[in-house]
């Protein structure tokens, strides 16, 4: 038994950096810059038990990315990351199937904290 696997799908090399920092003393990380490359990874890696996902990226943004892996992985569990506090936005992603929601700047404890709780339940 190895640390748990979790994939980071963010546009952004500095927040795909500052979330191994923060995890990656806990969790087997595996970070990618866009949805399609999560679909790819997810397709051959089985045991990813949770993924942070980023709402604003360039080519696929994160809802309609949490949508295309929910139809295919609806077993996943996936914590959005977001730059900006949007109710609206958030209630979307509730309904599409994401279990958690993260802002940025967003605090070590409380990224640790959600991931932790999110994989016990
Ligand atoms: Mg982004």
């Amino acid at each position: 038994m190895g640390n748990p696997k979790i994939l980071i799908c963010d546009d952004e090399e500095g927040i795909r950096e500052s979330l191994k920092l923060v995890l990656g003393d806990h969790y087997n990380l595996i970070a990618v810059d866009s949805g399609d490359m999560a679909l790819e990874v997810l397709s051959h890696s089985k045991d990813i038990k949770l993924m942070l996902l980023d709402i604003k990226m360039p080519k696929t943004n994160g809802l309609n990315t949490l949508k295309e892996i929910k139809k295919k992985f609806s077993q996943l569990k996936i914590i959005m990351v977001t730059g900006y506090k949007s109710v609206e936005t958030a209630a979307e992603a509730t309904r599409l199937g994401a279990c958690g929601y993260i802002v940025k700047p967003f605090k070590s404890e409380e990224i640790l904290e959600t991931v932790k709780k999110n994989l016990e339940s």
